[in-house]
């Protein structure tokens, strides 16, 4: 069995290391999805980063408008709409036709303070598909050692969903390394998403999403 790697970057883009990503993913002819921050793409040269990303075959993902809040830590039911909704209006036409949001992590943690059940409700009631992950290396502490564990998770996963960032660090200088000793393994890397990194797929609710979820009821219109 062939095993499978869907590469997404998130936080970006940031100039200077977005292209280097760009760069090292064409140079193989790999395709990935980006997840960005609505806030960050409203700072100056940062639309035409993404856009290129787009036309290089990327996927756009909308990653929270302020990378901020927790919908699990909060009882403000309009932070759904805050969160999510606007960000993806920054989108506008960056975005795919299926709009993807990744729900940040606090650190990448798959716990109950990830999702509310408001945020649950919007994602179904406006179509999202919510894309989880199941690899964080940690690139963002450890700018040299994150590749041996992302290699560790994919060699233990049929299919691995890796959390990498495009950000400053130092930790994407080694991403084209990472990529020839994934390709060296054999590893077929994708742009598809596996059903069990997403429990919400074009708002209908095709996962387990006990563990992730807070009970804070939507905002009442
Ligand atoms: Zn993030």
């Amino acid at each position: 069995m062939v095993r499978r790697l869907t590469l997404t970057f998130d936080n970006g883009p940031t100039s200077g290391v977005t292209e280097l990503v760009l760069g090292e993913l064409a140079r193989r002819g790999i395709l990935a999805t980006f997840f960005v921050v609505g806030r960050d793409l409203l700072r100056k040269g940062n639309r035409e980063l993404v856009q290129q990303a787009k036309d290089a075959g990327h996927r756009i993902g909308n990653h929270t408008m302020t990378h901020d809040v927790q919908f699990g830590t909060t009882a403000d039911p309009d932070v759904p709409r805050q969160q999510i909704s606007v960000a993806q209006e920054v989108l506008a036409d960056l975005a795919e036709p299926e709009k993807l949001f990744r729900p940040w992590g606090g650190g990448g943690i798959l716990g109950p303070d990830l999702l509310s059940t408001a945020a649950v409700e919007l994602m179904r009631r406006e179509g999202y598909t919510c894309v989880l992950w199941n690899s964080v290396p940690h690139d963002w502490e450890d700018a040299t050692g994150w590749v041996d564990r992302a290699l560790a998770d994919i060699r233990k996963q049929d299919w691995t969903v890796l959390v990498l960032h495009d950000i400053r660090g130092g930790a994407m200088d080694h991403l084209g390394d990472f990529l020839d000793r994934v390709l060296a393994d054999g590893v077929q890397i994708v742009q598809e998403l596996p059903a069990e990194c997403t429990p919400i797929r074009g708002g209908e609710v095709i996962g387990k999403l006990e563990d992730l979820v807070t009970d804070i009821p939507a905002a009442t219109h």
